[in-house]
């Protein structure tokens, strides 16, 4: 593995690290399993090659089909798993399908049928979570929640999708009791509606809780978090 990385930046990943995965530990008072994924955008792979191959991180979530492309050759794969966490342009399923583990952001039955046939021609099943616009945002990705249960149901119909659970992405910038509020709802659908449409889930996933809201996420029932700021710093784009 080439490593350009200076110690500065490999120390200050690991401190960050050590410190998300306390605070994980201390926001959870219901004892779930609680999967810290690195949302990895940004970041070279040099760097999630360092948090997963000396520090421990077994999940990480790309979130543009073309980044996720450049990098995929300098990823170090073993025990990685690889998500897609970003929105999908259902075009670009074919690029992704046969790189990631579960796909995050399925909001549209296209999106849903396309994910369906590409995972049929590399004969797979493709685990995804169904997104939900939980603050009813406009120009937001993911399904209305009034829409949710409608939507479990037509996927149903999808042999080579397995519907894992669900994902949201909160408004940006709540006061911790809006956040509370929005995954409160969030746990409830997944809780009450998702089981009544897809039966016997193996190993029911709730994502949800970003950097400015994982200790909130957490508490409300969250099973995986997606955090990149905490951990690589502010991102900058080019
Ligand atoms: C970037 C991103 C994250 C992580 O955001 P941070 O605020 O940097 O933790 C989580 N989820 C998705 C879908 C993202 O695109």
């Amino acid at each position: 593995m080439k490593t350009k990385l200076s110690s500065e930046y490999k120390n200050s990943i690991a401190q960050n690290l050590r410190e998300v995965r306390e605070r994980m530990a201390e926001a959870n008072g219901m004892g779930q399993d609680v999967t810290l994924l690195l949302a990895t955008k940004t970041v070279p792979a040099e760097a999630i090659n360092y948090a997963t191959q000396e520090l421990g991180v077994t999940h990480i979530g790309e979130n543009r089909v073309q980044e996720l492309l450049s990098k995929y050759d300098e990823l170090e794969k073993e025990n990685v798993n690889i998500h897609f966490i970003g929105s999908l342009q259902t075009n670009k399923v074919k690029y992704i399908i046969d790189k990631v583990c579960m796909i995050h952001s399925v909001d549209s039955v296209k999106l849903a049928a396309e994910i369906d046939r590409q995972a049929k021609k590399h004969g797979k099943i493709m685990d995804i979570l169904v997104e939900i616009n939980i603050g009813e945002e406009e120009n937001k990705g993911g399904i209305a929640p009034s829409e949710l249960e409608a939507f479990l149901e037509e996927l149903t119909r999808f042999d080579n999708i397995r519907v894992r659970g669900l994902m949201t992405i909160a408004p940006f910038w709540c006061e911790k009791a809006d956040y509370q509020k929005y995954f409160t709802k969030t746990y409830q659908f997944f809780i009450d509606i998702l089981p009544k449409k897809i039966h016997n889930i193996y190993k029911p996933v709730l994502s949800m809780g970003m950097s400015d809201s994982f200790d909130t996420a957490i508490e409300c029932g969250s099973t995986l978090v997606r955090l990149g700021t905490v951990v690589f710093g502010h991102r900058q784009y080019k």
